[in-house]
């Protein structure tokens, strides 16, 4: 499961306030220079929730100053370490505080089921606040033992200003795996949300600021990626861009990154992860776990298990309980308890989903169930299963986002292993196997950033995350995202005076 040591226990839906629907910058809720706004829509519905602030370059450059006066000037580097921990703590306490609020809030933006956004991501998200937290006091260099004369030390210092932009299927947890770690360095941050889900960071971010952060020191702009994403990208005055979102848009703004100031760049990107489930796997375990690891979230995670890799002395009779466990999947309005899927997020989405399971059907895989929409409101798609799935299908090759499940045949492990890699990506695998042996051997054979084994989506927040090949570089989460908002001053002197 998507584990986490805080788990709430009943979940009873709050009424939903949009309270914030203006851009947050130097700590004050402003509107947009242009005045203009956008509408952000509740995919189950497909109505207007509100009206919210479109910010553009000229907003950008704003939060940008303001970030920047507060990198230089403010007192948010220069306090101890100590009370930007107490802040950030406070700060959490006041996410557990009002969890069901920003839990509803983000299950309304996005569709997810309410129970999985209360639950589990919203106490993610604190978790890991609280992580964070922690170590922002226990940054600290080395003394270095050079030949020579010398004393030589090292300085880990923030960055400065990093630009953050960030995607609409989990959005307050990566909000939270950007700003966490970024904040804890002591850097400032502007931060651009995706256009589908504004809310959840607005409320949060006001949070934050009651709990003692200083102005400035993290801004939110809601807005367009061609516009506000690009500026930020492009932006002379950012010191670090990091970026959750599609491999095509990441080679964008690493272009955009590296044709303006040379900004140091992470890349959080797409997934086709081979789930491979061996021929000695609990059969009814494993189709549930593969289920898990690609339906969680409507499909829309970027390491969805989206290769089912079945071996072949098992693969019919776990077709047949793959396809009876998606027959009995509950989707339906994210607010009723016990749904397991809501709408995908929008009309673009929903669209290319359902063209590449058209696909999936005219390349000759075998469409199990599933395969259209559900309903003639929202963007609701029945949970599909294909079978007979090729390796040069779109659908074993595509990153789909959607609740679409390819299973695919395997004879031995060699080969297995050899079809996993042959992907573009290397974000994830699952491993299902009781043979150590097995499970010793593929773990170390895949070229992906995270292995699960017999497990699937744990994450913790000590654990890093990130991708090979495709997928992206750097490691979020854990101690590993420190590295990506700090950087290292060597300090020389002589032993003596000259
Ligand atoms: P998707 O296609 O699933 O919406 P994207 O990778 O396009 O995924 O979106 C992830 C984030 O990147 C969003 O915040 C989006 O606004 C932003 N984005 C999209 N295009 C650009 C761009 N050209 N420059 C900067 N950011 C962008």
């Amino acid at each position: 499961c998507f584990c986490t040591a805080n788990t709430i226990e009943e979940p009873s839906t709050p009424p939903i306030q949009v309270e914030h629907t203006q851009l947050l910058i130097n700590g004050q809720f402003v509107d947009a220079a242009s005045g203009r706004t956008f509408p952000t829509l509740d995919p189950s519905k497909e109505e207007v929730i509100a009206h919210v602030s479109e910010g553009d370059a000229e907003d950008i450059n704003r939060a940008v100053s303001a970030a920047r006066k507060a990198f230089d000037e403010g007192p948010w580097p220069r306090m101890t370490a100590y009370e930007r921990a107490k802040i950030m703590y406070r700060f959490a306490d006041l996410l557990e505080k009002y969890n069901d609020e920003i839990a509803a809030l983000e299950s309304l933006d996005s569709g997810k089921p309410y129970e999985q956004a209360a639950k589990v991501e919203i106490p993610t998200v604190t978790r890991l606040f609280r992580y964070y937290a922690g170590w922002a006091d226990k940054i600290h260099g080395l003394t270095v033992p050079a030949d020579g004369p010398h004393h030589v030390q090292t300085l880990h210092e923030p960055i400065g200003v990093a630009g953050q932009i960030i995607p609409w299927n989990f959005p307050l947890l990566m909000y939270a795996w950007k700003v966490g770690p970024a904040l804890a360095c002591g850097n400032a941050v502007v931060l651009k949300t995706a256009e589908q889900t504004p809310l959840s960071a607005l409320y949060a971010s006001k949070l934050f600021h009651e709990a003692g952060l200083p102005p400035g020191v993290l801004n939110v702009v809601s807005g367009f990626g061609p516009t506000a994403g690009a500026a930020l990208a492009s932006h002379m005055d950012v010191d670090k861009l990091a970026f959750t979102g599609s491999t095509g848009t990441g080679k964008v703004v690493l272009e955009l990154a590296s044709k303006s100031n040379l900004k140091k760049v992470t890349l959080e990107l797409g997934g086709k992860s081979p789930f491979i489930v061996c021929e000695d796997a609990d059969i009814d375990s494993a189709v549930e776990l593969a289920h898990f690891a690609l339906f969680f979230n409507q499909g829309q995670c970027c390491c969805a298990g989206s290769r089912t890799f079945v071996h072949e002395r098992i693969y019919d009779e776990f077709v047949e309980k793959a396809k009876a466990r998606a027959l009995r999947r509950v989707v339906g309005d994210p607010f009723e308890k016990g749904v397991e899927q809501g709408p995908q997020i929008d009309a673009d989405q929903f669209v290319k989903i359902l063209n590449y399971i058209r696909s999936g059907t005219e390349n000759g895989a075998t469409l199990e169930t599933g395969g259209e929409r559900l309903g003639s409101k929202g963007y609701f798609i029945r949970p599909t299963v294909f079978s007979n799935v090729e390796d040069n299908m779109l659908i074993a090759t595509d990153e789909i986002f959607g609740p679409v499940q390819s299973i695919l045949k395997f004879k031995d492990i060699n080969e297995v292993i050899r079809r996993s890699n042959k992907s573009r990506f290397g974000l994830a695998a699952g491993v299902f196997t009781n043979n150590l042996e097995t499970a010793n051997t593929l773990m170390r054979a895949l070229r992906v950033g995270t292995v699960w084994i017999n497990c699937f989506d744990v994450f913790d927040a000590a654990i890093p995350f990130g991708g090979y090949k495709m997928s992206g570089n750097g490691r979020e989460k854990g101690i590993y995202s420190l590295d990506n908002y700090l950087q290292v001053k060597a300090v020389v002197s002589p032993l003596k005076n000259a």
